[in-house]
């Protein structure tokens, strides 16, 4: 599961510089630990765990039009079961964009 990240600027290594901190409880996380755990075309999901609090955390790193948007998640899974769960066929990321804009593009006719 290494990623040539060097490759491409707009990596989920990127988010290193912004997930920094344990959300929970601000300790400053070693990132050598994060790792990657799915990756889609235009979505990457990194795993952190906290050393201090023990607390596991996701974070989604979307490459949208305009840059890189992060999310970032609280979560009982640690790297395995998150990767286990992320592998069953739920619902992808681009499904969800692809909802979104389906659901704004209505709105837009409806009110026409
Ligand atoms: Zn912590």
């Amino acid at each position: 599961m290494v990623s040539p990240y060097k490759d491409n600027p707009h990596s989920w290594q990127e988010i290193l510089k912004v997930i920094s901190r344990c959300p929970v409880c601000g300790s400053v996380y070693n990132t050598q630990k994060a790792k990657l755990f799915a990756q889609k075309e235009k979505a990457q999901m990194v795993h952190f765990s906290c050393e201090n609090c023990l607390g596991n955390f996701i974070a989604m790193v979307m490459n949208m039009n305009h840059g890189l948007s992060t999310i970032g998640l609280v979560t009982d899974l640690d790297f395995e079961d998150a990767r286990k769960k992320v592998g069953l066929p739920v619902i992808t990321l681009d499904e969800v964009i692809s909802y979104h804009n389906d659901i704004q593009n209505n709105k837009i006719i409806n009110l026409n």
